[in-house]
């Protein structure tokens, strides 16, 4: 659940409001104050030493405690958002209670609640932050991460979770100890036959009756007094969390189209045209798609790991949409890129998976799941193998003939423009690192098994996906114990 910090600040804004009890915490030290505050309890247990984490829907703090023993233990504090509804937050703990603690899944320890706050208390994970390290990384390196992944996909899938959030930042990493834990379970939804009691009554929700299309005041959390409503508070929920078809097309991006019908059943062939909004192919952004903006604002996570099922809101998903998150990110450690899909929006996401995929193969795939997309250009596939090489700076641009999209990464102006960290930029021009470097990092005899095991995670098509156990199987990992 994780968004841009100006997202939280002004989710975070719309709440307090809402009481006007509180002034709004402006640095750690007032946040930490201000958690004490509304949970009195944590100061019997916990020093909390630093913020380390903020998302749109919870801030996540340092903390050390005294244990009986006398030692000192550090925790991670989850604070969500007083919004968040019950169900949800019982759903997220759940999710850690049951499935978690083993087969790299974060476990949890305790929880406190007072009134609307809750604080989720987890062991304390050292880890690095992906950008820092996608570019340091050893072939061998990649192979134990990806696999580690793996397993903690097989795991929550076999409890019948779908994460639904998988992206670095909720994989934590620790590559002196090569530990790693999933995170976040704040957007798990349940399988059909979930194993997760409270993600089956979140499936219930979800079937709760919809308002229509371009309703106004999603965001209305001035409106809604944690506590009293919970219905109301429930379908807020729920239509925030819902990936709600946003901007179907916009004046921006108008050559890929999608139409994405609500309320589509899952085989529909086609499209009906129905309910698309009246922008469709023109100029304008219509009210329907102005206000649908407003409702997915605060959800604006992060569209480049979405899998094209969901980008096209296929109403049918699966644990599949998983694998294809765990596609992309092995895809940034293949190519040493990050984030691979740099997009802002689905359309925008679903044109750079086209780039990479093909724009036939993507309309195929769309197909058998009932979606139909519009494409302006054609896209060729990419080699995945010459793409990763190439991006990584151990083959030529020259020979690798890659579109346009690429060859802008070259240029150092772009190079310059994304450097957040002395390590992001050597990140972003992988080619600064030497071939010998390469080499000894075992770069230049990454096995086509690899790339293999990519191709079978960007499957376009989610019937055909590998699946968590399948991947494990996968020859690349022979010589690893599953
Ligand atoms: P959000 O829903 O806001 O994204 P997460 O559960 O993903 O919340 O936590 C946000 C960040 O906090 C993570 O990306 C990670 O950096 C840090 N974090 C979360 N849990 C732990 C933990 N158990 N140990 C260490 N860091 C953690
Ligand atoms: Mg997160
Ligand atoms: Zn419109």
């Amino acid at each position: 659940m994780e968004a841009a910090p100006t997202g939280q600040r002004s989710s975070h804004q719309s709440v307090e409001k809402g009481r006007s009890r509180h002034k709004i915490p402006r640095d750690v030290e007032t946040d930490i104050a201000y958690l004490y505050e509304v949970l009195p309890q944590l100061s019997r247990i916990f020093r909390i030493i630093d913020k380390i984490g903020e998302g749109t829907f919870s801030t996540v703090y340092l903390a050390e405690a005294q244990m009986t023993d006398g030692s000192r233990r550090m925790f991670a504090l989850k604070h969500l958002i007083p919004t968040s509804h019950p169900v949800r937050i019982a759903a997220e703990l759940q999710c850690l209670t049951v499935a978690g603690g083993t087969e790299n899944v974060m476990g949890v320890t305790y929880c406190f609640r007072k009134e609307h706050h809750v604080v989720i208390v987890m062991p304390y994970m050292e880890h690095q932050t992906f950008v820092d390290i996608v570019g340091s990384l050893s072939f061998e390196d990649v192979k134990h991460y990806i696999f580690h992944l793996l397993k903690a996909l097989r795991h929550i899938h076999k409890f019948g979770i779908i994460h639904r959030d998988i992206k670095p930042t909720n994989f934590l990493f620790n590559q002196q100890r090569r530990e790693y834990s999933l995170v976040d379970f704040g957007l798990a939804q349940g399988t059909p036959d979930t194993q997760i009691e409270l993600l089956k009554e979140l499936l219930g929700l979800d079937k709760a009756p919809r308002s229509v299309f371009g309703e106004k005041n999603i965001n209305g959390t001035n409106s809604h007094k944690p506590g009293t409503d919970k219905v109301e508070g429930l379908l807020l929920k729920t239509k925030r969390e819902e990936v709600i078809p946003r901007k179907i097309v916009s004046s921006k991006h108008r050559s890929v189209p999608v139409r994405t019908p609500l309320n589509q059943k899952p085989k529909a062939p086609a499209v009906s045209p129905m309910l698309t909004c009246n922008c469709f192919m023109t100029d304008r952004v219509c009210n329907i798609c102005l206000s649908r903006k407003q409702q997915v604002a605060p959800r604006a996570g992060t569209p480049g790991f979405r899998a094209p099922e969901v980008l096209t809101k296929c109403p049918n998903q699966g644990t599949a949409i998983d694998m294809w998150s765990a596609g992309v990110i092995l895809l940034s450690l293949l190519s040493g890129r990050y984030p691979f899909f740099k997009a802002s929006d689905d359309l925008i996401a679903l044109t750079q998976i086209m780039t990479i995929r093909g724009s036939r193969e993507t309309k195929e795939a769309a197909k058998t799941f009932g979606k139909s997309i519009v494409c302006s250009r054609e896209l060729p596939r990419l080699d995945l193998r010459i793409l990763c090489e190439t991006l990584r700076g151990l083959r030529s641009w020259d020979d690798a003939s890659l579109p346009a999209e690429f060859q802008a990464s070259r240029n150092p102006a772009e190079v310059k423009q994304d450097a957040g960290s002395p390590a992001r930029k050597r990140m972003s021009s992988g080619s600064l690192r030497s071939i010998a470097e390469l080499q000894e990092m075992g770069w230049d005899k990454a096995p086509d098994d690899v790339y293999d095991l990519l191709d079978k995670l960007l499957d376009l098509n989610p019937a055909t996906r590998i699946t968590a156990s399948m991947a494990l199987q996968h020859p690349l990992f022979k010589d690893m114990t599953v």
